[in-house]
């Protein structure tokens, strides 16, 4: 859904939706199983910087719900987890800031982005803000055991006969990888 400057200056669009899995690419760190419902009201608010200095933000509020799964940060199997945010953000123009980037007049509590060629996705902004819900490390159950360094089982559905001691740390610094790339 894209939401254009133009049509905002008119009336502000009120949206409620849902997105089906595949609608927003969220890379690896997440994968959408189920409906992503988004509702919320996005308008145009005039930054009078001069007297004809005015620049058109946009400001967006609105909540996001729906089902994910990521992968476990110690054996990498997905682990499925509800996630649900409320959002209350402003684009600027692209290049509205470059020269003088301290001149801010909006409230201290929303956060700035910045939006280019006049309008500004839906897609997008869900994307960040799934990303940005996402847990800082997810692990499919609070004793997870695991992948072997040496062989790479996962060791909560099997036990391996590797010796224990110093092994390949290959497999962990994968499951460290999977478990938190940012793209
Ligand atoms: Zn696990
Ligand atoms: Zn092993």
């Amino acid at each position: 859904m894209e939401f254009k400057v133009s049509e905002l200056e008119r009336e502000p669009i009120e949206f409620d939706l849902e997105l089906a899995p595949g609608a927003v690419d969220f890379g690896q760190e997440a994968e959408q199983t189920g409906a992503l419902a988004t509702s919320g009201r996005v308008e145009v608010l005039h930054e009078h910087r001069g007297p004809k200095d005015i620049v058109a933000d946009i400001r967006l509020r609105g909540r996001f719900a729906g089902k994910f799964q990521v992968p476990c940060a110690r054996c990498v199997e997905p682990v499925q987890i509800p996630l649900e945010a409320e959002f209350d953000l402003i684009f600027r123009p692209a290049g509205a800031d470059t020269e003088a980037p301290e001149r801010s007049i909006t409230a201290p509590e929303t956060e700035i982005g910045y939006y280019q060629k006049d309008s500004l996705l839906l897609e997008d902004v869900l994307r960040e803000q799934v990303l940005l819900s996402l847990p800082v490390r997810t692990l499919c159950k609070p004793d997870c055991k695991g992948l072997c360094p040496r062989c790479g089982q996962n060791r909560n559905s099997q036990a391996c006969h590797c010796e224990e001691g110093p092994g390949d740390l290959r497999w962990e610094a994968l499951a460290g990888l999977r478990g938190r790339i940012k793209p």
